[in-house]
């Protein structure tokens, strides 16, 4: 374990369990999703007491919706409640994603938004909605026209998703922090 993968953060439980209420309440509201993964196995990727060692991979994900972009939060794939970790998982905001498990296999992206328990499909990534043909995926730089959920997660691998124009080229992530 690194520095950066501190163990699931005991402090932070209270704010936690506050700021899970209020999703709880907020998204009674919102269109319907997938409840966020408390613990059990998703997608073959389980939630274990400590990170994985054998398979330690990283990449970006960044999300733009109409332009502006959306934050990727901490902590996706630790759930407080379950004091676990998922192979696939976030140690901050700002969309760099973790791989570490005791195994190695093919992770996803769509393995990442099930973790997370969020919709990732032609039409929807997030909260975004948008007509067919209005998801611009970029993989590395390069226009993708595929599912995005079965794009790959490979060491570095750079994923733009932008949700309805304007449009851009994407700005290639270059911070990997030494990971
Ligand atoms: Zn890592």
């Amino acid at each position: 374990m690194k520095a950066h993968e501190s163990p699931v953060p005991r402090v932070a439980s209270r704010l936690c369990a506050m700021l899970a209420l209020s999703t709880l309440v907020s998204t009674s509201a919102a269109p319907a999703r997938a409840a966020t993964p408390s613990g059990q196995t998703i997608d073959g990727i389980s939630c274990d007491r400590s990170e994985g060692a054998i398979f330690h991979i990283h990449q970006h994900v960044a999300i733009s919706v109409h332009g502006k972009p959306l934050e990727i939060p901490s902590d996706i794939g630790r759930p407080i409640v379950a004091q676990c970790l998922y192979w696939i998982h976030t140690h901050a905001p700002g969309g760099l994603v973790h791989v570490e498990a005791p195994k190695f296999r093919t992770f996803t992206l769509g393995n990442f938004f099930d973790i997370w328990g969020e919709p990732l499909a032609a039409t929807s990534v997030s909260s975004a909605r948008v007509k067919r043909g209005d998801l611009h995926v970029f993989v590395n730089g390069r226009a993708y026209r595929g599912d995005p959920r079965k794009i790959e997660l490979s060491q570095h691998t750079d994923i733009a998703i932008e949700a309805g124009p304007p449009y851009a080229k994407p700005v290639p992530f270059t911070d990997w922090q030494g990971q």
